[in-house]
């Protein structure tokens, strides 16, 4: 089973000409509401591909957090360790531009009060073979768990997001982590990803710095691996990341070799980036094995 310890948020979509400046109010075009944050997104993205997958987080007492529960119910998968937190479910407010820029305010209500490691977080962790987290939690607590499962053997997958600094306790029970280019550059200090992926790995984890539609690259155990992306038409690259890490834990949870599961994970990304949206662009397994025996 794969634990997923993360955020969830509803994503607030605005439609303008342009963003409103300080003061100002704009004239809208179209507003949807999205289900999102890394952790949700991934733990979708790993249910589809087949993935036994286990969420643990919060969300509110309130409509939008009933939402996000019933969609990751609806995948399959286990929302036992999903928390009714006593703050409203973790909102981003998004304003995207006709240019396609966008800007975001993101509010974490409830995922802001999963600060300590429960009891309920342990019994998940303990029949886990690898947990997936995202920095979208207070760090302690990311920290706290990869800590926590590194002692219990289990897998502990990281997506540095958003970055920041990492203590060193973390990076140390970290097994893979899986920056995207900007993320590598930050946290290591290296502009080039093969640099930064190379230093990163000096703790003697595994690093997949994933590189858009240049693929990915794997520095651990010895070897250096380029992923080449698969040529698709770029529709909506929302959430590549995501189904990228999520279809990869589910090829290591399910003891592939590193070159099959980078594989499985760069065409579900592919297949991701040809479809708008996040959570709905997601591959499914037949989709994905379909995808790599026709091309
Ligand atoms: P993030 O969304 O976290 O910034 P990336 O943009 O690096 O992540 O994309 C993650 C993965 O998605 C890439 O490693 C690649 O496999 C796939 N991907 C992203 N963009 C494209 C694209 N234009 N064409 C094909 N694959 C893509």
């Amino acid at each position: 089973m794969i634990a997923v310890l993360g955020s969830a948020n509803m994503d607030l979509v605005a439609t303008v000409d342009r963003a409103p400046g300080r003061g100002e109010t704009v004239t809208g075009h179209t507003f949807t509401t999205v289900p999102g944050g890394k952790g949700a997104n991934q733990a979708l993205a790993a249910a589809r591909a087949g993935g036994d997958v286990a969420f643990l987080g919060a969300v509110g007492d309130d409509d939008f957090g009933r939402r996000i529960t019933t969609l990751l119910a609806d995948a399959g998968i286990d929302v036992s360790g999903l928390a009714v937190g006593d703050r409203p479910t973790g909102t981003a407010h998004i304003t995207v531009d006709a240019t396609g820029d966008n800007s975001i305010v993101v509010v974490p209500g409830a995922n802001g009060t999963v600060t300590e490691l429960t009891d309920a977080h342990r019994a998940v962790l303990d029949r886990a073979q690898l947990v997936m987290m995202q920095l979208e939690l207070p760090l302690p607590l990311v920290t706290a768990a990869a800590r926590y499962a590194r002692s219990r053997g289990v897998r502990v997958v990281l997506t540095p997001a958003p970055a920041v600094p990492l203590p060193a306790e973390l990076l140390a029970a970290v097994d893979v982590l899986v920056p995207n280019e900007h993320e590598a550059a930050l946290l290591a200090g290296f502009a080039d990803p093969v640099e930064a992926a190379r230093s990163l790995a000096a703790g003697g984890g595994d690093v997949v710095v994933t590189l858009g539609g240049r693929g990915a690259l794997r520095v651990g155990g010895g070897t250096e691996t380029r992923v080449p992306a698969f040529e698709v038409e770029a529709v909506d690259t929302t959430a590549a990341g995501d189904t990228f890490a999520g279809v990869l834990a589910v090829g290591l949870a399910e003891g592939l070799d590193w070159d099959d599961a980078l594989r499985r994970a760069s065409a579900a990304a592919a297949l991701s980036v040809r479809r708008a949206g996040a959570s709905s662009s997601m591959p499914d397994r037949a989709e994905i094995d379909a995808f790599l025996t026709e091309g």
